[in-house]
């Protein structure tokens, strides 16, 4: 009953993480104009945005101008319904769901514009970073925070110094909120799904020549997803590193 209620927490708070995405690239206000079409600015009406249904009952096209919309709104506001209740049902009715549904929600976000536009701008990492120290002042465990920040923001600040644009400086402020949000040794962990990741991925665009040894990919979509696992799985993973 209450798994249910936190999937549908997750999917309005895709809802507002889609308008995040594709606002915050705009330099656009995330509150003022209310919700509208990004393309012919026409006001939605309430029923135009229930997370998911909508898209489908609109079949992927707004009501007024026919545009299609993209199918990423869908993605995220199920993929962050999934993680509110994976996450509730990893850590129960805990005040572990508090970091854990920021950090989730900053995680999505970062994931999806990195992987659309190649940016994870600034006024998504430090507030975030910022929120995620005075969190774990409060939860007791700052020290780990802050060995965690210390490791995996040097870890990245020597690829970005040494990889000369094999990456981004949004990947190391990205890699310090990280850092504090998994602790030590959660970053490493989160690093380590995050690199196995990004390696499968590129040997299947090799094998499936759609890639050459010389392209880049984008690291921030794997990072996310592994310091995401790193974080709920944090007792398993941490486990992992003892034995
Ligand atoms: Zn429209």
């Amino acid at each position: 009953m209450l798994g249910g209620l936190f999937f549908l927490l997750g999917l309005m708070s895709g809802s507002f993480l889609n308008v995040v995405i594709y606002r915050l690239i705009k330099r656009d206000s995330l509150l003022f104009p209310g919700s509208h079409c990004m393309y012919c600015q026409s006001k939605l009406r309430f029923f135009e945005i229930i997370p998911v249904l909508s898209y489908v009952f609109l079949k992927g096209q707004c009501r007024y101008c026919g545009h299609k919309l993209p199918l990423v709104y869908p993605i995220v506001e199920l993929m962050s319904g999934i993680a509110f209740w994976l996450l509730y049902m990893q850590r129960g009715m805990t005040w572990d769901l508090l970091p854990g549904y920021i950090f989730t929600a900053f995680l999505i976000t970062v994931a999806f514009m990195d992987g659309l536009w190649g940016i994870i701008p600034d006024r998504l990492n430090y507030p975030t970073l910022v929120i995620g120290l005075l969190l774990s002042l409060w939860m007791h465990n700052i020290f780990s925070a802050l060995i965690g920040m210390i490791a995996l923001g040097g870890l990245f600040l020597l690829i970005f110094i040494f990889s000369q644009g094999g990456l981004g400086g949004g990947d190391v402020k990205l890699a310090l909120v990280i850092g504090v949000f998994c602790g030590w040794p959660g970053a490493l962990g989160a690093f380590f799904i995050a690199s196995v990741l990004a390696a499968v991925y590129a040997v299947v665009l090799l094998v499936s020549k759609k890639a050459g040894l010389k392209s880049a990919i984008k690291f921030g979509p794997f990072l996310a997803l592994g310091s995401w696992a790193a974080w709920v799985y944090a007792d398993i993973i941490s486990l992992g590193f003892i034995i």
